[in-house]
């Protein structure tokens, strides 16, 4: 692309009403232009840094098996009103009517429209699991849109959702998208950290978010350096809502794990029992005499052993603890407890990580939390401290001292279980012909958000510094003084040709500007590479190598093409 036939509207002033940097550079550099508050044109250059993130995206959403289909933005209220969240998504919905006045919303997000599908679609357990996903224009009516297109009204998400028969089936393929999250992020060369998360409105027990890491962020993560143990501390204040709702003066610790006791206390939390656990897994610290208690779904040992280790709701790594650890950590003298397996009911879909939560909310005297307790404490994570914590608090999970950092959310996956299934009765029918409710994950990206956070992360005084897998471009070719010279001229378009027949995409700047205002745009626009060709280096030879952001040097014309491919 030549520069005179791009539209590039850069311009030198900081805009007045952006005041975190990635918005002033998205403006500056001409990517965004605002048509109303939080809804944005992405101009030519803006788009082809979003359709750089969408590819990354999809490519590795394909690679893990999901289905890319898309499904309309305009959504009738009644599937909203099946769900009963017409009423619960609050005024970030945007309700409207159609000329018969029957009312629709333009979709925030997907869940309704997506089980309406499955429901009409998937019958039998052979069709599961399934992953669908889609790239797509969302509408949230932010309170307060902001910072661009960080917090718009209008936005583009990456937005899949999984079926499955069982939770155990669900918990598998949540790790998939965990690895395929952790894959994305990694590859658009960002700064990220996965963390614990509160559900909010999509719903569902256990969520990660995906946070790039900037100061600007809105969101404060608490973690550990060096360990598992990272959460949102906005997952804090969620517990500690449902705590403050919690029936506490009825709750206790529980001194033999029967069914019944176990069933009470689950339902006073109003969380499904569906399932009895065969396997029950202990990791035992001998030194604290604390043991951290994770009930798992099916019975086969090693396989869920390597499930638990791998968890990512597990703050230490977790392992089958050895039979006679297991007898230290609880007491029990030889032969009094069968090689851990115990036949009591479980949370089916709510796993390892709801001990947590439901253990925070179980709490009354501030000490303990709900864990099982076999004459002995156990003591889980106590999440609901995050709410007042500074740097330097030990670590909720005892691997540590806390660091609080600011993160952008820029990716959230959900085990949704059976809510969506359930309200809107989806059923498939399993191997013995009966009808179930089949188990769903859902999961997010800010597709139009990441441009902005990987500006947050990168970019300097000039401008923006851009990774090279969301660059607009690969390669800036600058003449000085092209107009009037001749060769260098010839050389930019030599360079041009030579390096987009490489595969490379190549920004040829072929306006005529003044050398001072060729660089600044240059700088500004960020692209990875720049050659600068000059009169003076042609004298030697030579042309100069800039890495934006960084080196800068002289090669001889001769290497420049071989050095860029
Ligand atoms: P936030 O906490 O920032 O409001 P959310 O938790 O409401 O986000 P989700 O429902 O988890 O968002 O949606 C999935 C992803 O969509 C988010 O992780 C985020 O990257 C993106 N997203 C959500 N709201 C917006 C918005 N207003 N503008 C741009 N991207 C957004
Ligand atoms: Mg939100
Ligand atoms: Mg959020
Ligand atoms: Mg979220």
């Amino acid at each position: 692309m030549k520069t005179s036939a791009f539209h590039l509207a850069t311009q030198r002033e900081v805009p007045a009403d952006a005041e975190i940097v990635s918005h002033q550079l998205m403006l500056r550099t001409g990517m965004i232009r605002k048509l109303t508050s939080g809804i944005y044109t992405w101009t030519p250059l803006g788009l082809k840094v979003l359709r750089k993130v969408e590819q990354v995206v999809r490519e590795e959403m394909d690679r893990s098996g999901s289905l890319e289909m898309l499904m309309p933005s305009v959504q009738p209220a009644e599937l909203w009103q099946e769900s009963g969240r017409w009423d619960d998504f609050g005024p970030l919905l945007l309700k409207m009517a159609d000329r018969a006045g029957r009312e629709f919303a333009f979709g925030p997000t997907h869940e309704e429209v997506i089980t309406e599908f499955a429901r009409a679609e998937i019958r039998s357990y052979k069709q599961l699991p399934i992953c669908f996903y889609q790239i797509q224009t969302k509408f949230r009516d932010e309170i307060r849109p902001r910072f661009g297109v960080m917090r718009a009204r209008e936005f583009l998400m990456k937005d899949g959702y999984s079926f499955h028969m069982d939770e155990a089936c669900l918990g598998r393929f949540y790790q998939v998208m965990f690895d395929t999250y952790t894959r994305i992020f990694e590859r658009l060369g960002l700064e990220f950290k996965a963390v614990e998360a509160d559900s909010g409105a999509i719903g569902g027990a256990v969520s990660h978010e995906f946070h790039v890491l900037a100061d600007s962020g809105e969101d404060q993560i608490a973690h550990v350096p060096g360990s598992r143990y990272a959460a949102n501390v906005e997952r804090a204040e969620a517990v500690a809502e449902g705590e403050a709702n919690a029936p506490q003066e009825n709750l206790q610790l529980v001194d033999t794990p029967d069914a019944r006791t176990i069933a009470d206390l689950v339902k006073q939390f109003d969380v499904p029992i569906e399932k009895t656990i065969k396997t029950l897994v202990v990791e035992a610290s001998r030194s604290s005499g604390q043991a951290l208690v994770a009930l798992l779904l099916r019975g086969d040992h090693e396989l869920n052993a390597v499930k638990a280790e791998k968890h990512p709701d597990v703050a230490s790594p977790l392992r089958m603890a050895t039979e006679e650890e297991i007898r230290d950590a609880i007491g029990a003298g030889p032969g009094s407890l069968g090689p851990f397996r115990l036949p009591i009911p479980c949370i089916a879909d709510r796993q390892v990580a709801l001990m947590s939560d439901f253990a925070a909310g179980a709490n009354s005297d501030g000490q303990h939390y709900f864990g099982l307790n076999w004459g002995r404490d156990v003591a889980l994570p106590r999440t609901a401290d995050l709410r007042n914590v500074v740097a330097g608090d030990p670590a909720p999970d005892g691997s540590g001292a806390l660091e609080l950092l600011r993160g952008i959310e820029v990716g959230h996956i959900f085990q949704l279980g059976r809510k969506y299934s359930e309200a809107m009765n989806a059923v498939v029918m399993d191997e013995n012909g009966r009808a179930v409710h089949p188990a769903m994950g859902c999961y997010g990206i800010g597709v139009s958000r990441i441009v902005a956070a990987a500006i947050e992360q990168n970019h300097d005084d000039n401008g923006i510094i851009w990774p090279e897998p969301m660059a607009p471009f690969d390669i800036m070719i600058l003449p000085l003084n092209g107009h009037k010279s001749h060769r260098v001229r010839e050389l930019a378009e030599k360079f041009y040709g030579e390096l987009r027949a490489a595969g490379r995409e190549v920004l040829l700047e072929d306006r005529n500007l003044r050398a001072g205002v060729m660089f600044a745009d240059a700088e500004l626009i960020g692209l990875p590479h720049q050659l600068v060709i000059g009169d003076r280096g042609l004298d030697k030879g030579v042309v100069e190598y800039r890495r934006r952001g960084g080196e800068s040097r002289e090669i001889a014309i001769d290497d420049a093409v071989g050095i860029l491919t």
